[in-house]
């Protein structure tokens, strides 16, 4: 018999899942709260390592395409001093394709493909144990039932509940974004800085990452530790009071690296939460979590991989197991809490060092991490 299968959310994690089910014959029911794929702005650009996020479109049947639309020469990246001096400068070599970047909405749409995703259905709560199966309740009151209720509803799940009384805790730091458009034309200064993939600036407390994308946009991210009400005395809708206040913060480093937050459009306060590092749960029967849901983590190049990874591993092992999908989740579960474990460890640590009292700290995590 096909089990009822339904995942809730269409970010990396939901839509991986549905596509290897997909690809192995078997039906999912894919709910996602927007409305349509591009009610808002999908995010910056991700870079998906070899072992991880390559290997899930792999298991997708995707990796061609991803190959294809992918920027290898994104994963360059520049380590500058707060007055402008070169640190690092470190380019892959031409055929260098370990954690290539891609844009958020390429890699959405590639994932979405042949998939019928039921987009505008949010879920309010699922209430599994019923004789029916999984009872799953929508925003708009309706009701449906389920053998399995996937959550990968990402850092505020809704799904989280059935399973696990955690919730997501703030770190003490705390992310401005903003963005550069046409920067090869409109800003030919910058595009230079940021060069084919990334610059970063590591100073007290604080750290200014520019990342391009494709078609010469450039994400910003302004990094600071500080209390959750840091801005009880700001409009964050006033674009040119949040820019003066940035400035302020970052006073006294060069120029040109200023210029990346007096050129900025719009900005949006994205504080870093997480759950604990070894996140677990009594498992129960009927009800799983993938990706962010699971085991929300600093955001440092790990989460999206991590749950492409799990939302392939949990759909293969549905799709080509003995059949008992009640084994087939326990089993995915022991796996991903155990890798998601590590690299939870690895990107706490991580943050400590790149958003540290001592900035000489994130030229130690960069030459650990980086490949000479
Ligand atoms: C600035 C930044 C940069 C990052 N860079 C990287 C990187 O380079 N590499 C990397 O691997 N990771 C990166 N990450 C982390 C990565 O974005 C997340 O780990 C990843 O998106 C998690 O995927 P997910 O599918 O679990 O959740 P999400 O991407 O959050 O997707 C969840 C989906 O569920 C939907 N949803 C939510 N609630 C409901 C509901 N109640 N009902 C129905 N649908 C719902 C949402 O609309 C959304 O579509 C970065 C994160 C940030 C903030």
């Amino acid at each position: 018999m096909r089990h009822r299968i339904a995942v809730v959310g269409g970010g990396p994690a939901g839509l991986t899942f549905a596509r290897v089910l997909h690809r192995h014959g078997h039906p999912v029911t894919v709910l996602e709260r927007d409305p349509a794929p591009d009610a808002r702005p999908p995010g910056g650009t991700l870079d998906l390592h070899a072992g991880l996020g390559q290997l899930a479109l792999d298991k997708s049947g995707l990796l061609a395409e991803f190959q294809a639309l992918s920027r290898p020469e994104g994963q360059a990246m520049r380590i500058l001093d707060t007055d402008g001096t070169v640190l690092r400068d470190w380019r892959p070599r031409p055929d260098d394709r370990a954690n290539p970047e891609i844009d958020r909405g390429q890699l959405r749409d590639l994932l979405l493909g042949p998939l019928d995703v039921q987009w505008g259905r949010g879920v309010t709560q699922v209430v599994p144990g019923g004789r029916d199966g999984v009872l799953v309740h929508f925003a708009d009151r309706r009701q449906e039932t389920f053998d399995l209720v996937v959550g990968a509803d990402g850092a505020w799940s809704r799904i989280r509940s059935a399973v696990s009384s955690v919730t997501p805790h703030y770190t003490g730091v705390t992310s401005v974004e903003t963005s550069l458009d046409d920067v090869d034309i409109r800003h030919p200064d910058l595009a230079r800085l940021i060069g084919d993939g990334s610059v970063a600036v590591y100073g007290m407390n604080r750290s200014l990452v520019a990342q391009r994308n494709s078609g010469g946009h450039v994400k910003v991210y302004a990094k600071f530790r500080a209390p959750l009400d840091w801005h009880r005395n700001l409009d964050l809708a006033d674009v040119e009071a949040v820019r003066s206040s940035l400035l302020a913060l970052f006073d006294g480093w060069a120029a040109p690296v200023l210029d990346l937050l007096r050129h900025g459009t719009a900005f949006v306060h994205r504080p870093f939460y997480v759950l604990p590092v070894s996140h677990t749960w009594t498992h129960v029967p009927g009800v799983t979590l993938l990706g962010d849901a699971a085991h929300l983590m600093p955001p440092l190049g790990a989460g999206a991989n991590l749950a492409m990874l799990e939302g392939a591993e949990l759909a293969e092992s549905i799709a080509t197991g003995p059949g008992d999908l009640d084994e087939a989740v326990r089993a995915f579960e022991e796996q991903m809490w155990a890798r998601a474990s590590r690299w939870a460890k690895i990107t706490t640590a991580g943050l400590e060092r790149l958003v540290s009292p001592d900035p000489a700290e994130a030229l130690v995590h960069f030459d650990q991490v980086q490949p000479s």
